[in-house]
C-alpha cells in the first residue's frame, strides 16, 4: 500500500480527536472518500452514527449503494431529514433547485444537518482539500460554530489525501464504491445538480452546473 505513513498520521489524528469519548458523529454522502472515513472512523467506534442529509433528491443508485452499504457494515445510519418532503417544498416554492439552489440546499442540507448536529461535540467529515478551491485551505482538525454558538471540532481526516490514495484504500480494504462514478461522475450529490464534471482538474465542477460549488455547510460560520 503506498501511503502507509499518511495512514498512519490519519489513525492518529481520529484517535486524538476521540481521546474525550466526547459524543463524535460522521456526515456521510456515500462517496468514496466517505467510505474510506467510514472505515477508519469505525475501527475505533464501530456505532459511530453516520448521518446521511435526506434531502429526498438522490440518485436511485445512492440511495440503492447506501442501503446496501448500511447492510454490509451494519452502520448506525441516522438519516437527517428537511422539515418538508419534497412534495410539500415543491407545491409551496415550485422547483427550487432550479430557481433557487442556495435557499434548497439551506432547507434540505444545511438547517437539517445544523439541528442533527447539535447532539454532538466532534464531527467527522470526507472533506479533502484537492476537491475543489473551495476546499484548498482545509484543515484536518479545525472548530465549527453552530448557529446556536455551540462549537463543536470538525476533523477532516483525509484533508490531505489525494484521489489515488482514497482509491487505492478502498481497493486495499475491499470497499466497493457507488456505481455512478463508472459513469464519469467525480463528485455526487443530489440528481437535480450533479452532472459529469465540466473541468477535469475540478473535481466539483459538475455540481450546480457550474452555478456554484458548495451547498453552504461547509463555507457557513454558523
Ligand atoms: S443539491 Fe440541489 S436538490 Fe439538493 S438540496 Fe441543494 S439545490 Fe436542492
Amino acid at each position: 500500500m503506498v501511503l502507509t505513513d499518511k495512514l498512519t498520521e490519519t489513525r492518529e489524528l481520529i484517535a486524538d480527536s476521540l481521546r474525550s469519548k466526547a459524543a463524535a458523529c460522521f456526515t456521510c454522502s456515500f462517496q468514496a472518500e466517505d467510505m474510506v472515513v467510514l472505515s477508519l472512523v469505525r475501527e475505533q467506534i464501530p456505532n459511530v452514527p453516520v448521518l446521511f442529509l435526506e434531502t429526498g433528491y438522490h440518485f436511485a443508485d445512492v440511495y440503492r449503494y447506501r442501503d446496501e452499504m448500511t447492510q454490509r457494515y451494519a452502520l448506525n445510519l441516522v438519516n437527517v431529514m428537511p422539515e418538508k418532503t419534497v412534495a410539500e417544498q415543491e407545491s409551496q416554492f415550485g422547483l427550487l433547485y432550479q430557481s433557487a439552489p442556495d435557499r434548497c440546499c439551506k432547507l434540505r442540507k444545511v438547517e437539517p444537518l445544523f439541528r442533527a448536529l447539535a447532539d454532538y461535540e466532534v464531527w467527522f467529515t470526507g472533506l479533502r482539500r484537492v476537491q475543489s478551491p473551495t476546499r484548498a485551505n482545509l484543515q484536518p482538525a479545525d472548530v465549527f460554530p453552530l448557529p446556536s454558538g455551540k462549537i463543536l471540532r470538525k476533523i477532516s481526516p483525509l484533508a490531505a489525501w489525494t484521489d489515488q490514495e482514497v482509491w487505492s484504500f478502498a481497493k486495499e480494504y475491499d470497499i466497493p464504491l457507488l456505481p455512478l462514478y463508472e459513469k464519469g461522475y467525480t463528485s455526487i450529490g443530489c440528481e437535480p445538480c450533479t452532472a459529469l464534471p465540466m473541468d477535469p482538474e475540478n473535481l466539483r465542477s459538475g455540481r450546480w452546473a457550474g452555478r456554484k460549488l458548495e451547498c453552504g455547510i461547509h463555507i457557513a460560520k454558523g
